[in-house]
């Protein structure tokens, strides 16, 4: 793989580390990190991936998540400058994809403009990886041909967020939402006005890819309960619509096969499922 690092001349790569598994970083993502000299990492990143840095490598863990202390960004735009300016080879491990609601784009024209070499290297973003999980698809042929991702904290207003929500409900197919957890609310009541079915599916995956996985789910008139009452935490993503139906087709299909030739019994949707 060819990037433009000289001892004598700094360098930075930008990666998404995915949603959690370290078996998860692509390939390129783990040659940057094996050759790293400086390693910043976020908190939702994995930390199984830092086992892969030299054992001499700097890691700093300028970790990011809802309410808890972190670096600001400005703070981080600037050591990753700092140390590159130094000849450093540096990473910046980001969780998921550094496009996708990861601020890449901000470090990526911050070093730039400072005529710092980057790379950015896409990685495994929750949105589609952690329905995954729930053996949730995205789209599917027959039952949603789009699927958009929305943040739950935008930058602007929550009228305009929501307002935005409404308008994606009333058009269909698949929504996920990330950071979605404590909005959980407000996002029923945009399907919900939006005049979605009180039994469109939706479902909460907390902690994808980790040994600390679950899923919850169920439909629009039960998920808020469903969720309170297996006290899910962050990081987990939201997603509404058909497509949920494919887990549950999955799921029934782990059912022993029933000896007698009764149906099978049917799962129940309030069911916690922790995988
Ligand atoms: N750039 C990241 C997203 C950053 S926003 C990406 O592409 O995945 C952070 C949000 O991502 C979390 O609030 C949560 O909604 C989601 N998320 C990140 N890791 C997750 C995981 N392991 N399981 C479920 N959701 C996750």
């Amino acid at each position: 793989m060819s990037h433009p690092h000289t001892p004598s001349s700094g360098f930075v790569a930008l990666i998404g580390a995915g949603p959690g598994a370290a078996d998860l970083l692509t390939i390129r993502a783990l040659r940057h990190i094996q050759r790293a000299d400086v390693i910043l990492h976020d908190s939702l990143s994995s930390p199984d991936a830092l086992d892969f840095a030299c054992s001499d490598a700097t890691l700093i863990d300028v970790g990011k998540r809802a309410g808890a202390h972190s670096a600001s960004q400005d703070k981080i735009c600037s050591l990753l400058a700092r140390h590159a300016q130094r000849g450093s080879y540096v990473v910046r491990l980001k969780g998921g994809d550094p496009f996708v609601f990861g601020r890449g784009a901000e470090e990526l024209l911050y070093l730039t403009e400072r005529g710092i070499a980057c790379e950015l290297v896409p990685g495994v973003s929750s949105c589609i990886a952690a329905p995954a999980a729930a053996h949730i698809p995205v789209t599917h042929r027959q039952l949603s041909h789009s699927f958009s991702v929305v943040t739950a904290r935008g930058a602007g207003d929550d009228q305009t967020l929501q307002e935005h929500w409404l308008a994606l409900a009333k058009a269909g197919g698949t929504i996920i939402w990330l950071m979605g957890l404590a909005r959980l609310e407000a996002i029923v009541a945009a399907l919900r006005d939006a005049g979605r079915d009180e039994d469109t599916p939706v479902a909460v995956i907390e902690a994808a890819w980790t040994p600390q996985q679950r899923v919850v789910e169920g439909p629009i008139r039960q998920i808020i309960t469903l969720v309170a009452q297996a006290r899910l935490k962050s990081p987990a993503t939201v997603i509404a619509g058909d497509v949920i139906h494919v887990r549950r087709q999955w799921l029934a299909l782990q059912e022993p096969t029933p000896i007698t030739s009764d149906d099978p019994p049917l799962r129940s949707e309030q069911e916690y499922v922790p995988l």
